[in-house]
């Protein structure tokens, strides 16, 4: 199956949005057994969405094409793909009844314009949009050559959190059923933390080479604090590979593997403090609250979760946790004597289960000789004491902050998961 994705929106060539769709929409499909052989990003002019449009038709099976589906005078892509494929255009009674109940549903006057989004070329199938108004539309292309089944054309809205469950739910099995997959296709990705890429490969390479000879297919990919490690095969043998490929990996990654496929690891941290019903305080200083975001982005975060408090300066560190004056003078803000004290003043204060303290050098200022920029002192207090660990960073701030949370986040998994 020859696939291509077009991603219109002026936006994107205006460096305004990044292409996410671009990413989440190949590897939603490479974890199915699906490749995308080419991607084009074009801006909103007719002329480029007409030319990427036709050029596609004439080599893929299915196209497609995301962005250009609102009400604006600037979205174009469902007007140009009727014109192209010369089907007129017909308003969808059911289209109308849900952009309207959406607005009622809202409270808000429903503007003029957006009735355009229930027009539908004739022919196109309707996927129904849960989460916005415009529908995504999926229309047959013509074959391409005698004899050849018929290709698609799928148009899908601009916005993430309208395009993402569209996807899944609707096309995917859409997919599944007009463009099986030919080989079996077995996917799984481990998720770790703590260790380098090619420490991860290291761990593994070796034992998996003889899978690999079996057709198994690993792919590592490294982002800040993490490594995927995706393991993949083909064929009749494809799962019975991929499983074994995954019971050695954890064999011989043990710990560091954290969840599998898109979980994260505060995910995982706030399903392990709900099953113990247990909860933790948060002290930050250097992530400012990073730790804090990145828990209440789940669902249910409100069970586990006491308190995150961001004690930036020295005398937030006094008010708020009683570390002490001297501790500050004696050794800095930065340092394992005021990272316990900042962990125990917020489990005491807070009566939490656990409490996680951070303070460290984000720089690019502040570093000394003994304290270089990316610097960071962790403290986790528990019911059995409290232990402080030694980490350098020196990554930009962003980095910086995302990295320590990831290993705050990471040590209280690993005391929870003993
Ligand atoms: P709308 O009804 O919001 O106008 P639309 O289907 O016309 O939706 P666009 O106007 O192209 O879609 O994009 C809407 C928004 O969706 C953009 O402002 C952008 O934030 C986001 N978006 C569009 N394309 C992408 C993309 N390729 N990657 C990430 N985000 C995108
Ligand atoms: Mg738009």
């Amino acid at each position: 199956v020859i696939i291509e994705l077009i991603n219109t929106g002026s936006e994107l060539m205006l460096g305004r949005v990044l292409n996410t769709h671009q990413q989440w929409l190949c590897r939603q499909l490479a974890d199915r057994g699906y490749l995308v052989t080419r991607q084009i990003a074009v801006d909103d002019s007719a002329t480029a969405i007409r030319q990427a449009v036709q050029d596609a038709m004439a080599r893929a099976d299915i196209v497609l094409v995301t962005g250009g589906l609102g009400p604006t005078s600037d979205d174009r892509t469902r007007d140009l793909i009727a014109e192209l494929l010369g089907r007129s255009l017909r308003e969808d009674p059911s289209v109308v009844a849900h952009i309207e109940g959406f607005f009622a549903g809202r409270k808000r006057p429903m503007p003029a314009r957006t009735r355009v989004q229930a027009l539908v070329p004739e022919g196109a199938q309707v996927l129904p949009n849960a989460h916005g108004t415009a529908p995504g539309l999926v229309l047959d292309l013509p074959s391409r050559r005698a004899g050849e089944r018929p290709g698609l054309l799928i148009l899908l809205p601009g916005p993430p959190r309208e395009l993402r469950p569209m996807f899944t739910d609707q096309v995917v099995p859409l997919l599944s059923k007009q463009f099986p997959v030919a080989e079996p296709f077995v996917c799984h990705t481990l998720r770790t933390v703590g260790l380098g890429e090619s420490l991860v490969e290291e761990k593994i390479a070796d034992s998996l080479q003889r899978l690999v000879e079996a057709g198994l297919d690993i792919g590592y990919c490294a982002r800040p604090g993490e490594v995927d490690v995706r393991l993949s095969a083909r064929g009749g043998d494809a799962a019975s590979t991929v499983a074994e490929a995954e019971r050695l990996s954890r064999e011989l990654l043990g710990d560091l593997v954290f969840g599998v496929e898109e979980e994260e690891l505060e995910t995982v941290v706030v399903r392990l403090l709900t099953a113990r019903g247990q909860t933790v305080a948060l002290a930050e200083s250097c992530t400012g609250g990073l730790i804090a975001h990145r828990l209440t982005n789940v669902p249910g975060a409100s069970v586990v979760l006491r308190a995150g408090l961001v004690v930036y300066s020295n005398v937030a560190k006094e008010i708020f946790l009683g570390v002490h004056a001297q501790t500050l003078a004696e050794h800095g803000a930065v340092s394992e004597a005021v990272a316990r004290e900042m962990a125990e003043g917020a489990r005491a204060r807070t009566g939490a289960d656990y409490a996680i303290a951070v303070t460290g050098i984000a720089g690019p200022g502040g570093g000394s000789v003994a304290k270089p920029v990316g610097t960071v002192w962790i403290a986790l207090s528990t019911s059995r004491g409290t232990a402080a660990h030694h980490r350098v960073n020196p990554w930009d701030r962003e980095t910086f902050k995302y990295v320590t949370s990831q290993q705050a986040l990471d040590l209280l998994r690993q005391e929870l998961s003993h």
